[in-house]
């Protein structure tokens, strides 16, 4: 029976989830994918579905038996129970769970225990609507099977070395000394591209990647490490996204606030879930109804997004110092060649130049020879980089 890591993102009504089994040699890309799966509903109208490592269909189903809504307890409960009667014959050794925030102090999984669990608690209210949730799976997890080891793994840590001029808001002192910085988010994604590019670009020292999905931000990354974000104190920041805002002069807030009678809730919806690609478009936060539809206002959205996406290209690259790499990742940053056209066609005074027919086929390089810097699309994969973590804190740990 393979030892394998459960990979889980808890939310706030879904868990995701993936389990990963030991590779043979443990070289290579790491951990080899068995399944992944998704609880959705919780508290509503539960749905579960898993895939293979092909995308074939390994269980789905919507018909829930009626009786009181599932909570994350139970929603574990029943993703542990279906991992050990699917006859995939995994043995779990352990858990790695995404969590958004480490704080000051968590710049590395770690293996979690109450003080940790004390500590994580602490930061709610710097990510008050991811953080309870990654939290709510953790317990979840050390109430169904109290016994198993598990890891948290921080979308802050990547980002938790960048030089201190990145890193500090020009705020009092005493303010961030209390923990208000430019933390940066994504970082398990740009982590996992930063291990991939040797493999990819070997002789790029000086890196941007773009994470496009419904959240969205940019990373420069230096040797290896990142030098700065487009995301800073919470995972508001930076670029326009999905629903969210990106960066916004703060004295909209005040004068929101103050002027127009808006309550700190409908601020927080007004940042988080009706503004970005939804709110400019009036149509969709879905890049893909964006780029199908002629109205002016999706249009609008587009535009906007790659403006911004192109503008902090020039920001970035002067934090790394220079430009070898520009890199692609995410949803729309994997998939969406029109969205990637029009950015590189704005950075071409950085010297770059696509290749049209590569950029159409989602090839891996998608840049002209003759293109200063090199533009690449390398598909990200978070969870991965979670087991491969799970599995290093838990042999470090049982190391002599
Ligand atoms: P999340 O942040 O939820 O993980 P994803 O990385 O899955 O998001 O990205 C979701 C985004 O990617 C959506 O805006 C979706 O429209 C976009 N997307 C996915 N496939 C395509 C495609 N083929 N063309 C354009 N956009 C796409």
């Amino acid at each position: 029976m393979p030892a394998a890591v459960l990979v889980i993102n808890a939310g706030s009504s879904s868990i995701k989830f993936a389990a990963y089994a030991d590779a043979g040699d443990n070289k290579g890309d790491g951990p080899d994918l068995v399944c992944k799966g998704q609880l959705e509903g919780i508290g509503s109208d539960p749905g579960f579905i898993v895939k293979d490592a092909a995308g074939g269909t390994l269980c789905a189903h919507d018909e829930w038996p009626r009786g009181s809504p599932l909570d994350h307890a139970g929603a574990m409960r029943f993703i542990l129970g279906w991992l050990d009667e699917s006859g995939l014959d995994l043995d779990i050794v352990a858990a790695g769970h995404r969590v958004v925030h480490g704080g000051l102090d968590y710049d590395r999984p770690i293996r979690i225990d109450e003080a940790v669990l004390t500590a994580l608690a602490a930061l709610i209210p710097l990510a008050p609507l991811h953080q309870p949730h990654n939290l709510a799976g953790i317990r979840a997890i050390a109430e169904v099977n109290p016994s198993l080891p598990q890891v948290a793994c921080f979308d802050t840590a990547f980002h938790r070395n960048k030089p201190p001029a990145a890193e500090i808001f020009a705020l009092p002192r005493a303010l961030t000394d209390s923990g208000i910085h430019r933390y940066g988010f994504h970082g398990l994604s740009y982590e996992y591209i930063a291990r991939r590019l040797p493999q990819v670009v070997p002789q790029a020292r000086r890196v941007v990647v773009a994470h496009l999905g419904n959240g969205a931000s940019m990373c420069a990354i230096r040797d290896g490490r990142s030098v700065d974000s487009t995301m800073g104190f919470t995972a508001v920041d930076g670029l326009p996204m999905g629903t969210r805002t990106g960066a916004l002069d703060p004295g909209v807030v005040l004068y929101l606030l103050q002027a127009r009678g808006y309550t700190a809730e409908a601020i927080e919806r007004l940042l988080y879930k009706e503004s970005g690609l939804l709110g400019v478009s009036e149509i969709s936060n879905d890049m893909r109804d964006l780029l199908a539809s002629d109205d002016p206002r999706a249009g609008e959205a587009i535009d906007l997004f790659c403006y911004q996406i192109a503008k902090n290209l020039g920001a970035l690259a002067a934090a790394a110092g220079g430009l070898d790499a520009f890199v692609f990742t995410a949803g729309i940053g994997e998939h969406a060649a029109e969205i990637r056209a029009r950015v590189c066609a704005q950075a071409a005074w950085m010297g770059i130049r696509l290749d049209p027919a590569a950029n159409e086929r989602d090839a891996q390089r998608l840049s002209a020879d003759d293109s200063a810097v090199s533009v690449w699309v390398i598909p990200t994969d978070e969870e991965r980089m979670i087991a491969i973590h799970t599995r290093s804190v838990l042999t470090h740990v049982a190391a002599p």
